[in-house]
């Protein structure tokens, strides 16, 4: 609780230093300031949790500093007001406050709102942290923690519409292991899975900051270059290509093995669909294979 800021506004000294004390009383790391603009001084050099803020201030009022805060800064934020009702609860609560309390102040039902906006508070950033593991969950491949094929689809329909949109290049590379079957059948598919986890590292130390890899099957992947004519991806293929080759896996003890893949390589065609971009990436590939494996092949449209 120690760790939980609570940020007092009010211009009446009486008042913001009595509430200052009984809010240090109650566990709370506490603040005060005099003015909506000297608490936003202060929101800037540190954040608060929740802000208990007077309506009526000079210069800036309440109403004001709580639209900024909700915008502005992670916090959330009580108002107090006089009966004088020159303020209204629709209008704090519009500007998202999240509470509202009469003056003068009952410290016990101060305390009591103040913790049940806290526990709220809780509830929004566990809900939020949840969300962000369900998404990454939906999008990540378990083995290697690439990305997986559903998101493959998803990211290539949105560099496919930017492409048609902004005219930028768009390439794709489609990569798969070769002779896979037989890794796994020498060595069993607990080492034929420290392969896949261990090719999805280096593909991805091979890309540029724009490029991302999927794990788009069993033993293939895929990397979505934006901006990215077929030639400069064909380079970056080889130098997948070439560090593959160069890992050494350890199946077995004084057993060096290496592996290789077969990688097409292809440029997106203004206003084709998507299918048809991916099936000419799969072609390019098939045509390594053709070729003899632990090869790069680009197909690019006529
Ligand atoms: P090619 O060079 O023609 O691609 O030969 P290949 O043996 O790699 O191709 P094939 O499609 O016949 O076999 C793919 C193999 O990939 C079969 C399967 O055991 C293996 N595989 C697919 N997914 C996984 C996986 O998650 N873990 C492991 N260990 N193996 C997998
Ligand atoms: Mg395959
Ligand atoms: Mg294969």
């Amino acid at each position: 609780m120690k760790d939980t800021r609570i940020l007092i506004v009010d211009d009446d000294a009486g008042i913001r230093d009595t509430m200052h004390e009984f809010i240090g009383m109650s566990g709370y790391e506490a603040t005060a300031a005099a003015s909506a603009e000297e608490a936003l001084d202060i929101l800037n050099d540190k954040d608060a949790d929740v802000v208990i803020t007077d309506i009526s201030l000079p210069g800036m009022d309440g109403l004001e500093l709580t639209d900024r805060i909700r915008k502005n800064y992670d916090a959330d934020v009580i108002v107090i007001t006089g009966y004088s009702a020159d303020y209204s609860y629709e209008e704090a609560i519009s500007k998202g406050a999240s509470d509202f309390l009469f003056k003068p102040v009952r410290f016990a039902e101060l305390l009591l709102r103040l913790k049940r906006v806290l526990k709220e508070r809780q509830l929004t950033q566990e809900r939020v942290k949840m969300l962000e593991q369900l998404q990454k969950l939906a999008t990540t491949d378990g083995l290697t923690k690439l990305y997986n094929s559903r998101h493959f689809y998803n990211q290539l329909m949105l560099e496919v519409d930017r492409s048609n949109r902004y005219n930028p290049p768009l390439s794709l590379l489609l990569l798969d292991i070769d002779h896979f079957k037989e890794y796994n059948d020498n060595y069993g598919h607990l080492e034929g899975d420290k392969v896949l986890v261990r090719l999805a590292q280096i593909i991805e130390s091979c890309l540029r900051k724009l490029d991302t890899a999927y794990r788009y099957g069993g033993e293939e992947f895929t990397v979505i270059l934006p901006e990215t004519t077929g030639d400069e991806a064909e380079t970056v293929a080889h130098r997948i290509k070439s560090a593959v080759v160069a890992e050494k896996f350890q199946p077995r003890a004084g057993e060096k093995v290496s592996v290789t893949v077969s990688i097409g390589v292809t440029q997106y065609v203004p206003t084709e669909d998507i299918t048809a971009f991916v099936k000419r990436a799969d072609a390019a590939m098939y045509a390594s294979k053709d070729e003899g494996r632990n090869t790069v092949s680009c197909l690019f449209a006529d």
